[in-house]
């Protein structure tokens, strides 16, 4: 298996698992950051937002809730937080399986960088 992020859902790499479900894995960023960095993935394979259809409407919902509900426990609901997703190499991605970066606990400056 090639796929770093299907070798850490599979349990070949270990990682600081913050949630998990049939469906989604959350796991802390191995470079953090912001003091909360985590990434939500889910256990479907899917190499990046190009490759989304119709079939995944509701598993991605499903990652932007969960974003919302990590954010929510470690009590950067009402601070802020912010969630990214990166498509391809010009915007940073360099594991080619979808992830929702969930950011927070510092100010986070805009335009993005
Ligand atoms: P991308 O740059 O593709 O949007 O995000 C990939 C993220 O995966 C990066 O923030 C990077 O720090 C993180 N990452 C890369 N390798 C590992 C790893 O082995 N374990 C964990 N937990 N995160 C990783
Ligand atoms: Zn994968």
């Amino acid at each position: 298996m090639s796929c770093l992020f299907c070798r850490i859902i599979a349990g070949e790499i270990l990682g600081s698992r913050v949630y998990e479900d049939e469906a989604l894995l959350a796991f802390d960023d191995i470079h953090p950051q912001a003091p909360m960095h985590v990434l939500i993935v889910p256990r479907l394979h899917v190499p990046m937002l190009n490759a989304l259809d119709s079939s995944h409407d509701a598993l991605v919902g499903s990652m932007i809730r969960r974003a919302a509900a990590i954010a929510k426990g470690r009590g950067f609901d009402e601070s802020g937080y912010r969630t990214v997703f990166n498509c391809n190499a010009q915007a940073g991605q360099t594991v080619f399986h979808i992830h929702l970066h969930v950011l927070g606990g510092r100010p986070m400056a805009w335009p993005p960088g």
